[in-house]
């Protein structure tokens, strides 16, 4: 990893300060199962610039994540989520938790799940477990449904290409993830499994099984 001095000036409240700026050097060797990458978990969110004088944190010290936060140390001041995590936590997991809970309020959901994660890299075995299921909670509720809606899309274009095969295994592992209080999902999945059933190449409107009869 090297590394150099640069001046910013924080998005938030506008301090200038001098921060290192790493680039990090490739290492090679496998990541875990998890994706955590191979070497030192200090490389981990060391990437992540945090102002001394607000504690502020983001990769781009300069930008915000949280439009709204942009030049306003008032409302950044104000807000109890961000004030408690820079209590309660310190260093590296501080600042990966201040960008997380930023990705999160701003829905980007993909991007908060993959900090959480990271989050639970740099915990330690308390912690650790407490990290892990906020990116669980992220992944099931906010990412799921919009990956589950794909796959449903996709089975439904091979049906209708006579792919009966293949559709029935993606519809099936869809419907296996579903939570069994997603009546409409399972709905359009049994549906979705019934077509296949019957060999049905013809397109079908979700009225068919959604409107009053
Ligand atoms: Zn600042």
């Amino acid at each position: 990893m090297t590394f150099k001095e640069r001046f910013y000036k924080c998005g938030v409240c506008g301090v200038e300060n001098k921060y290192i700026v790493y680039t990090s050097d490739f290492i090679s060797g496998y990541s875990d199962f998890d994706m955590k990458p191979v070497g030192s978990i200090i490389g981990l969110g060391a990437s992540i610039m945090e102002c001394p004088n607000c504690h502020y944190a983001n990769y781009d010290i300069r930008t915000t994540i949280v439009s709204e936060l942009s030049n306003n140390l008032k409302l950044w001041n104000s807000l109890s989520e961000f004030q408690n995590i820079i209590k309660k936590y310190s260093g590296t997991l501080r600042k990966i938790l201040l960008v997380a809970k930023q990705y999160e309020n701003n829905m980007d959901y993909l991007n908060a799940y993959k900090t959480y994660i990271m989050a639970s890299w740099v915990s330690d075995d308390k912690k650790t477990n407490k990290f892990r299921k906020k990116a669980y909670q992220i992944f099931t509720e906010k990412i799921l449904p919009n990956y589950n809606n794909n796959l449903i899309q996709i089975g439904d274009i091979l049906r209708m290409e006579g792919n009966f095969k293949n559709a029935i295994k993606i519809i099936n592992a869809v419907r296996e993830l579903t939570d069994k209080s997603d009546h409409n999902i399972l709905k359009v999945l049994d549906a979705e499994i019934k077509f296949i059933e019957n060999k049905d190449k013809k397109r079908h409107n979700l009225g068919e099984i959604f409107s009053e009869k």
